[in-house]
């Protein structure tokens, strides 16, 4: 019998600070919600600014990933969490497959874990942990446009029943962070940078969003460096060209981190 799948959304999730497994908060509540309001998935594939390789893409097909606790200085209950949800074997060779097929030289990796860019917000959407999972990484260096494609290659995954998510920050200076409270108001630099996104992602004008860097306000300071929003482009490739992306949720953490979400139909 053939099975039917639900197409699912391609999905960019803001993770924000570690804090946020175990501090309450707007976000923290957005993401205990989504995992419910979406169609089961029957994998999920996670490109997280947490993993970046040089020159290609690699997948991990661990069977049994570890929880990768790649932050330092922050309370040791953060630290005890495991996220024991199954790896994703034959999705992660699948999506290997897609992108050899679209001409990249891809790694698999037989030991990577979770990092926190994908338990984080997994264990509030998905607590049983009952879903596998697997990540494919962003590439060091590579342009948003690189990264479309990229997404472009796992674009049929999603006609399997799987849940794309691109885990980053919509905006993410950590070197401004200065111990601002949580619910700290966020100055004019990060809230022009989050409606200029906002603006460009619901008209779906990807020629603006691929040149972010010279067209939005402030964006080299609210990305020093890119990787936080690299995910943001493989999920508007895996969308599809004429994707709308329809805003979940709107908040920002500490003042400078931005925890916007996004889906792409
Ligand atoms: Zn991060």
């Amino acid at each position: 019998m053939k099975k039917t799948m639900t197409r699912l959304p391609a999905l960019f999730i803001s993770h924000g600070s570690p804090m946020l497994a175990i501090q309450d908060s707007p976000a923290h509540q957005f993401l205990r919600d989504l995992g419910q309001s979406l169609p089961r998935p029957h994998a999920i594939v996670v490109a997280s600014a947490h993993w970046e390789t040089m020159g290609g893409p690699a997948v991990s097909t661990v069977a049994h990933p570890d929880t990768i606790h790649d932050f330092g200085g922050f309370p040791r209950a953060l630290f005890e969490i495991a996220y024991p949800a199954p790896g994703a074997p034959e999705t992660a060779l699948r999506a290997a497959a897609l992108l050899e097929q679209a001409g990249y030289a891809v790694n698999t990796s037989a030991t990577r874990g979770l990092d926190h860019g994908a338990w984080v917000p997994l264990r509030l959407m998905y607590p049983d942990a009952d879903i596998p999972v697997t990540q494919v990484s962003i590439v060091r260096d590579a342009t948003p446009a690189a990264h479309l494609l990229l997404g472009q290659a796992l674009r049929s995954l999603r006609d399997e029943g799987v849940l794309v998510i691109g885990s980053g920050s919509l905006t993410h200076n950590l070197s401004e962070f200065r111990g601002q409270a949580i619910d700290a108001a966020a100055p004019a630099w990060v809230r022009e940078f989050e409606v200029w996104m906002h603006e460009r992602l619901s008209q779906g004008d990807t020629a603006s969003l691929l040149n972010y860097r010279k067209q939005a306000p402030h964006a080299v300071r609210n990305h020093p460096s890119e990787e936080h929003l690299s995910p943001l482009f493989v999920v508007m490739g895996a969308a599809g060209d004429t994707a709308s992306a329809a805003r979940l949720h709107a908040s920002v953490e500490y003042g400078v981190l931005a925890m916007d979400a996004y889906a792409f139909d």
